[in-house]
């Protein structure tokens, strides 16, 4: 299963109110994007109080310690999925450092392609790192340009001179929150309001309904807004730089299907990518079922464009934790038997069309079509909402290596056979490109190879903590 990467969740408001408990309601809309860390900064008249861990955000915060943050005018939050750096606490976000000109937090969803080369360099010259994320590197470059600038948007727009990948950032200083969004678009990151002024920035616009803010718009890809005492301001200064390439991952799998990304809503990707897949992949079959939660609007679509009737048939059990003790390999085996359970009246003695997001080792889907059949299934049509994986993800999802990807050692009937379905059908990389409301780019690599930047050299999440000599 391909991991989410991060998400971020930013609030600035005239005067102090609480901005700690609006961010706690934005990141527990968002934690689907991240269940390793939670973390939240708020600014109160410039002095910063923060507090992250660990764990879920319900995990991370109680009742006390979002007291203990208090009131404040400014907050950022972040959950995490470590794409960069290990899962531990000393690398959960924000990172916050009092530098010359001031305090500053930073919250960072995607991944840098040039931190190796940038984090060398600013060794050499003396910095110490505290943690293995890209995320201090972009810190670093921000406080470093802030020397010779004259206000920390102006410092963010000459870092972004120098960082190349994928990056939707949330920075807080003791007056400002800014919001910016690398030249691509890889991540998602929009911009928001409260009934009562408040400027709200998140990845998703679903977490804007959990604050009732309204949704305002999409950060451009390469621009910075900043929320201040003067009002909003916006730098455009790197805005068309590149050709546009918002993951297409993020519509197949990451996002809330209630979020809007770019004028298109989620679900509505999804069912379309279901209803193109009953076109290019028919099959003749009783019943069509998804997998919850990503397959689901898939399968709706499927069934709309087949004429097959649509049924629940796989249920989940949304009280399985991240926390969940599996200590043999037979246990974890078993997780997906604990997760998703058949029901038996809806595909016993079916051809069933199973509709799920994407493939990646194929681990998971041999056992879900194991479980269909076990419930009596007579098929099992696999389909999937997503291209075959084919290469390495660089821009904040954890796939940085090809290597245990089963569709690039194996034709889609082979996959067949391994999984154990009757027939497996994909999404065309063409279609996966072509469902997108505003014809802007996308991002489609782990399909089809293009890359949009130069590929790291070094690619593992741990890149920063091989063993260095003494
Ligand atoms: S390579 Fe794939 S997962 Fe990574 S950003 Fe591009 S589309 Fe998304």
């Amino acid at each position: 299963m391909i991991h989410e990467e991060c998400g971020v969740f930013g609030i600035w408001q005239p005067e102090n109110g609480s901005v700690a408990y609006d961010t706690y309601a934005g990141l527990f809309a968002l934690q689907h994007r991240g269940q390793e860390a939670a973390g939240i900064a708020v600014s109160r008249q410039g002095v910063f109080h923060f507090h992250k861990d660990v764990g879920l955000v319900s995990e991370v915060f109680s009742g006390a310690v979002l007291q203990g943050l208090g009131e404040g005018n400014i907050a950022a939050g972040h959950v995490r999925y470590s794409t960069s750096g290990n899962p531990g606490r000393t690398n959960a976000q924000p990172i916050v450092v009092r530098h010359r000109k001031g305090n500053l937090a930073v919250c960072h969803n995607g991944n840098l392609v040039n931190s190796v080369q940038l984090r060398e360099k600013l060794e050499l010259a003396g910095c110490i790192f505290h943690t293995t994320s890209d995320t201090e590197v972009i810190l670093y470059l921000v406080t470093q340009e802030r020397l010779a600038s004259s206000s920390i948007e102006e410092a963010l727009e000459r870092t972004m001179r120098r960082i190349e990948g994928a990056y939707s950032l949330i920075l807080m200083s003791p007056s400002k929150l800014l919001a910016a969004r690398d030249p691509h678009g890889f991540r998602p990151l929009c911009m928001g309001e409260k009934p009562d002024g408040a400027v709200v920035f998140a990845s998703e616009s679903c977490a804007m309904d959990a604050v009732g803010a309204r949704f305002v718009r999409d950060i451009l890809p390469g621009e910075i807004v900043a929320a201040g005492p003067e009002g909003i301001r916006t730098i455009r200064m790197h805005c068309g730089e590149m050709p546009r390439s918002l993951c297409v991952f993020e519509y197949i799998y990451f996002a809330r299907p209630d979020s809007v990304l770019e004028g298109c809503p989620v679900n509505r990707w999804r069912q379309e990518a279901g209803r193109r897949l009953a076109k290019t992949h028919p099959v003749d079959a009783d019943v069509v079922v998804g997998v919850p939660d990503s397959g689901l609007d898939a399968a709706i679509g499927y069934a709309d464009a087949s004429g097959i009737p649509y049924r629940i048939g796989l249920v989940k059990n949304k009280y399985i934790a991240r926390t969940f003790i599996a200590p043999s390999q037979e246990q974890r085996a078993g997780m997906v038997r604990l997760k998703l359970n058949p029901v038996r009246e809806v595909v016993e003695g079916k051809r069933v069309v199973l509709v799920d997001d994407s493939i990646v080792r194929g681990t998971t889907s041999a056992q879900l079509a194991g479980l269909v059949r076990e419930a009596g299934a007579a098929e099992v049509h696999l389909r999937i909402c997503a291209p075959p994986f084919l290469h390495a993800c660089y821009y904040g999802t954890d796939i940085d290596s090809e290597d245990n990807l089963i569709a690039v050692n194996h034709t889609v009937e082979e996959t067949a056979k391994i999984i154990g379905v009757d027939s497996l059908g994909y999404l065309s990389v063409e279609d996966a490109g072509r469902i997108y409301v505003t014809g802007d780019g996308l991002c489609r690599a782990c399909f089809d190879g293009h890359y949009p930047t130069a590929v790291p050299s070094v690619s593992s999440k741990n890149r920063f903590e091989l063993p260095i000599g003494g």
